[in-house]
């Protein structure tokens, strides 16, 4: 019998896939009837790729499961950490360790745009052309590999706990499902949402293939990154945005081998930024 603690962690560690599948159907049900993006084909050919590469990578994070689960006890047990310099009231600990690891998220992804070796394995999540709720757990898993790297560092320094770390996945995977998907919102209920969480009327942006627009709006769960760190950014017309990139135009990097070979060919390398351009944000 455990304690309503690692009970807790354990509901947590087994439903979170469950309500991820049920957040991917209800979306695909949803894209079917009010899509933003019409005249999609090969749907399901789509999401299978994507979901094959998804499945290799929960394969290579459950891996990586224990190592996050001995930093995370070896910093609560010398009270290392920013979460723990003070003691903070159990809620506001709470609050803390979401806010704080979804900020590191969001400059995790923003170096991923800027460093050269790391863009090569992020761009398989940008080249995705038919961008829809699958695209949400399209990563490379090499970038799964080096962003668990960089966890086993950043987990202790911010003191971020063991199932504070499952609940912060378990509310942000819904949302990066929703805002990855191809549904026709309404201006008006996504100004509404943005103003706490990423909308999809956010993330077009980030995945249209013009480079000023690629490198803005890098936040995952709360928008407010994006505002504060001034990368926020949207277009009147979402459904005018081209996406994907240039360079993964043919077949073949849609499908799991292209997708895992392409960090490996020459002309996966992207040019630095450059000019932006006004544009209309709120
Ligand atoms: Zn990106
Ligand atoms: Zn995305």
């Amino acid at each position: 019998m455990g304690t309503p603690e690692t009970d807790f962690v354990s509901w947590l560690h087994h439903s979170r896939h469950f309500v991820a599948a049920v957040t991917l159907a209800l979306l695909w049900w949803i894209e079917s009837v009010a899509p933003m993006f019409s005249g999609r084909a090969r749907r399901l050919s789509h999401v299978a790729n994507n979901l094959a590469l998804a499945a290799i990578n929960a394969l290579v994070a459950s891996g990586f499961a224990l190592a996050i689960l001995a930093v995370t006890e070896w910093a609560r047990a010398r009270h290392f950490g920013l979460l723990n310099l003070v003691a903070l009231p159990e809620w506001l600990s709470w609050i803390g360790a979401i806010a704080l690891f979804d900020c590191w998220q969001y400059w995790w992804h923003r170096l991923n745009h800027r460093a050269p070796l790391l863009w090569r394995f992020h761009a398989v999540h940008h080249s995705d052309a038919e961008m829809d709720a699958s695209s949400g757990v399209r990563f490379h898993t090499g970038e799964i590999v080096f962003s668990f790297l960089a966890r086993l560092l950043v987990v202790p320094v911010i003191g971020i706990s063991v199932p504070q770390l499952l609940v912060y996945e378990a509310i942000s995977l819904p949302v990066i499902l929703f805002h990855h998907s191809n549904l026709r919102i309404s201006n008006r209920i996504d100004r509404c949402l943005r103003w706490l969480i990423v909308t999809p009327r956010m993330h077009y942006v980030h995945h249209s293939r013009w480079q000023p627009e690629t490198d803005s709006n890098f936040a995952s769960f709360l928008s407010v990154w994006d505002r504060l760190f001034r990368s926020f950014r949207l277009r009147s017309k979402p459904e005018e945005i081209s996406l994907g990139l240039d360079d993964y135009e043919e077949r073949e990097w849609r499908r799991l081998p292209g997708m895992l070979a392409s960090p490996f060919r020459k002309s996966s390398a992207r040019a630095t930024t450059s000019q932006r351009t006004t544009t209309d944000n709120r």
